[in-house]
């Protein structure tokens, strides 16, 4: 920046339109859903601003009609790949040099592109690529997406305006230089806006990406490349590579200037990633940044006093909506014993009023899973409780894949608190339940903290503060989002910054200042005015 100290428009969230029968949005977003439904797309790879079509396809089925197609995307062989981080390379000469405020203009201008003329089109990939109702579909493809980028640009030019002292006889400065060479990002299917934020948040702290998304989720992929070019971010700035997640990603890795990975998705995929990386490290330029977020065994712990109809509440968005494909979605819950019959009744009645079917049909609640993948691992859990003498399926249970993936939302209770659905990802419409005696409060919280790997989100529900407070301390590492008389999802960019650890992930915070931080690489320069030319000190008399 050379010509003032510019100000970006302070970020606001994206306020969350409500699709009500009648609305004019409603009729939008269902209009451009029949319209891409009865239309086919093509999405080839992207590199150096063009389409690349290589022949080798596969197609794309929403998962709640698997019959029926939607179009078809191209995948990359090794020298596409190489080809992506040739040109990110290439395009990071001019790229990295681009005044902030140019970067910061693009992305706000995508921002408004999505809370504009592309929020029907992105919300209806995502009802249809995903499968995600019109609400869920709004919170994430358009709301947090645009969250993403408004707040990212105010977090950037905060961490700009961090400077060191300086004295009267030198000026210090740092500058944030993008770091050297390129970033990896690796996209999960289960959030658009995850899928857009992992590159976007690289490339506007000047760095190039080669971004790698889900290949359950490039029908939404293709809408946020649009958005990106129609906002003007430049050829090479952004590459999207479509395929086979091993050899993609052993070519990138094999790259001596691999400067970073932005990951989203499971545990063990990313442990084996790290591994590699590990395995490379005498090959690289400089140390790759690490970043991943990754799996969720989320709880909910309900005290005595807690409000059955609140905890039961609390579950029933909690663990299903969005067919509890969310990292954040509760899927072990420890119920006190004397509220656990009421609990039960409020949710058994919820979840006979929860009606499952296409997104297309806005009164359901429920819709498929992503895939036929998902769907039998699920389907297979579900028959090993109803076998299991240690488990039993109280509510659902049941499961049908001829059209969608459709899995009932379902609910097992166990009296063993380490059965392997109170411990394992399951990432569905299925929430196990354990219920301890009032007395064993304490003990409870012991036994939330040490099941299980992971550490990403948790509620605890009382209307004893004592009791809350021993669940702040004792769970203080159990989760890195951590709700007290609330459901453990739905974070909000800006508001609830992301991210847990154990084998959650590295906890770097998306949607906060702290990601941005792991995108730069700090230039300090002291300029000294009148420079000394004598080495001998005072002391020395
Ligand atoms: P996934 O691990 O199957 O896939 C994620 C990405 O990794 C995809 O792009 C996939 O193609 C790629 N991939 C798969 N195998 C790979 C390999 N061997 N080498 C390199 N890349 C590979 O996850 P998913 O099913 O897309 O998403 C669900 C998972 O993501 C869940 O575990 C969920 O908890 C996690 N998630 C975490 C957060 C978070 O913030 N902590 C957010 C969303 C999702």
């Amino acid at each position: 920046m050379g010509k003032g100290f510019f100000e970006v428009p302070i970020a606001v969230n994206e306020p969350v339109k409500t699709y009500a029968p009648g609305s004019p949005e409603r009729e939008e977003v269902a209009k451009t859903y029949k319209e891409m439904f009865n239309s086919s797309v093509n999405v080839p790879l992207y590199i150096n601003g063009e389409y690349i079509e290589t022949g080798d396809t596969a197609t794309m089925s929403p998962p709640h009609d698997h019959q029926h197609v939607l179009g078809t995307y191209h995948k990359a062989e090794k020298k596409h790949v190489e080809q992506a981080i040739a040109t990110a390379l290439e395009g990071r000469k001019k790229w990295s040099q681009m005044p902030w405020e140019q970067r910061a203009g693009i992305f706000l201008r995508a921002a408004e592109l999505l809370a504009g003329p592309y929020r029907a089109k992105i919300n209806a990939a995502t009802m249809l690529g995903q499968s995600k109702t019109i609400h869920q579909a709004e919170i994430d493809a358009a709301c947090e997406l645009i969250d993403f980028l408004r707040f990212n640009v105010q977090f950037m030019t905060e961490i700009y305006a961090e400077q060191p002292e300086s004295t009267s006889g030198a000026w210090n400065r740092l500058e944030y230089r993008p770091l050297e060479g390129f970033i990896y990002a690796i996209t999960p299917f289960n959030f658009t806006a995850i899928a857009a934020n992992l590159p976007a948040s690289a490339a506007l702290m000047g760095n190039v990406v080669v971004w790698k998304p889900s290949d359950s989720q490039v029908y939404s992929a293709k809408v946020i490349l649009d958005v990106f070019n129609e906002a003007g971010v430049p050829p090479g700035v952004i590459n999207m590579v479509m395929g086979d997640p091993v050899m993609i990603t052993e070519t990138v890795l094999a790259s001596p200037d691999f400067s970073g990975l932005h990951f989203t998705g499971s545990t063990h995929v990313f442990k084996n990633i790290w591994q590699q990386i590990g395995t490379n490290i005498h090959n690289y330029k400089t140390y790759p940044r690490i970043v991943g977020e990754t799996g969720g065994k989320d709880f909910i712990v309900a005290h005595k006093t807690s409000n059955p109809k609140q905890v039961a509440t609390a579950i029933a968005r909690g663990a299903f909506e969005f067919q509890g494909q969310k990292c954040s979605a509760a899927s072990r819950c420890y119920i006190s014993k004397s509220i656990w019959n009421e609990v039960e009744k409020y949710l058994q009645t919820d979840l006979e009023s929860m009606t499952m079917g296409s997104p297309e049909d806005m009164s359901n609640f429920i819709t498929a899973v992503i895939h036929e993948g998902s769907f039998d691992k699920l389907a297979s859990y579900i028959d090993n409780a109803k076998s299991d003498a240690n488990a039993e399926v109280i509510m659902g249970g049941t499961y049908d894949k001829s059209k969608g993936y459709f899995i009932e939302p379902t609910v097992i209770k166990t009296e063993d608190p380490n059965y392997t659905t109170m411990c394992d990802e399951l990432f569905g419409p299925v929430v196990t339940i354990y219920v301890f005696d009032d007395d064993k409060w304490e003990e409870t919280l012991h036994l939330v903290d040490e099941t299980g790997e992971y550490a990403l989100t948790g509620a605890v529900f009382s209307e004893d503060r004592y009791a809350l407070e021993q669940g702040v301390k004792i769970l203080e590492n159990a989760a890195g989002n951590f709700y007290i008389n609330d459901k453990p999802t739905g974070a909000v960019v800006g508001q609830q910054p992301f991210g847990g650890a154990r084998a959650s992930g590295t906890n770097d915070k998306a949607g906060s200042k702290l990601n941005l931080y792991r995108w730069i690489s700090p230039r300090m320069i002291k300029e000294t005015f009148v420079t000394p030319t004598d080495y001998r000190y005072p002391f020395l008399g």
